[in-house]
């Protein structure tokens, strides 16, 4: 009887900006194994010039991720040995790999891990917030009725919230966290890690936004959202007040002049309490 030996499939961690990242256990591998499955097959190619690389390149992207994990799993059964690497830091983190990973790993394959950058991790060792407990949430979904029902089931969150954006939706999201956290939630902007720009902004959301509002650069480059969890006493304190003056004042007024006089008296900026107004009027 034929008995085959099967190949492994390793999960590679590659730099998220700083080549110098990379680990020498990744190098190894990569030089190493028969085929390299990366997201994005001339990304990588600047990546693997670097360390003198070779090894050749298949793509795995989310658009072929099951028509391809079906011919890389033919490989690892064939005995071929195969690295799965992203266009950035570690893979199925935001990125494909999870079918494949699964399906691998049902049929007895061995799956990998060699460690490195991922973005999350990165910002929340720097955030100067909790990290005995935190949850990733990776992106938030980009459709404004979906996005305020996500946000809306973390209001309560009290564990460090860690969420990925890019940058031309970064200002709508700070919008987005304020009305559901509050203004004052703490929060810690990390953009372009590792590389020439980066900057690590900590304040309040509010002071987040304004930030973002006066720095145009603040809007480019690669964005992780670091914020704190619910505190069971700030427990939106803040939040509680406002949506009483706005009960108080919406059924008085029209909605901009409640919004005006909510502005003033709470100290909370006008297109977050306009938001909060809307929804609680049910629009
Ligand atoms: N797999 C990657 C990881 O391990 O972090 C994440 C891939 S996901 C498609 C890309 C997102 O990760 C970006 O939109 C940004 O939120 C975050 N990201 C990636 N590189 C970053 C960097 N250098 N600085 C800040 N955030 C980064």
């Amino acid at each position: 009887m034929k008995t085959s030996i099967l190949g492994s499939l390793f999960i590679v961690a590659t730099p998220l900006g700083n080549l110098q990242d990379i680990t020498l256990r990744a190098i190894d591998i990569l030089k190493s194994v028969d085929w390299i499955a990366a997201e994005d097959t001339r990304h990588s190619r600047y990546l693997l010039q670097h360390f003198s690389i070779t090894t050749a390149t298949i793509s795995l992207h989310e658009f072929n991720e099951r028509e391809r994990t079906s011919k890389i799993l033919q490989f690892l059964h064939d005995g071929k040995s195969i690295a799965l690497i992203s266009d950035a830091g570690t893979p199925l983190i935001s990125d494909p790999g999870f079918y494949l990973v699964r399906e691998a790993r049902k049929q007895g394959i061995a799956v990998i891990p060699i460690p490195g950058s991922c973005a999350a991790i990165a910002a929340l060792s720097v955030a100067g917030l909790p990290t005995d407990r935190f949850v990733f949430e990776g992106f938030l979904p980009v459709k404004k009725t979906l996005r305020k029902a996500y946000l809306e089931a973390l209001h309560s969150e009290a564990r460090t919230m860690i969420f990925y954006e890019a940058p031309h939706r970064i200002l709508e999201t700070l919008l987005s966290l304020s009305i559901c956290f509050g203004g004052e939630r703490r929060v810690v902007m990390a953009r372009e890690l590792t590389k020439l720009h980066e900057t690590i902004f900590t304040g309040s959301l509010h002071e987040l936004m304004q930030w973002t509002e006066n720095n145009p650069d603040a809007q480019r480059g690669e964005i992780v959202l670091v914020v704190a969890g619910c505190q069971a006493r700030e427990k939106t304190h803040k939040n509680i007040v406002t949506e009483h003056v706005l009960h108080v004042l919406l059924p008085e007024l029209s909605l901009s002049e409640a919004v005006r006089l909510a502005a003033k008296i709470t100290g909370e900026r006008r297109n977050v309490l306009y938001e909060l107004a809307l929804t609680m009027k049910g629009g």
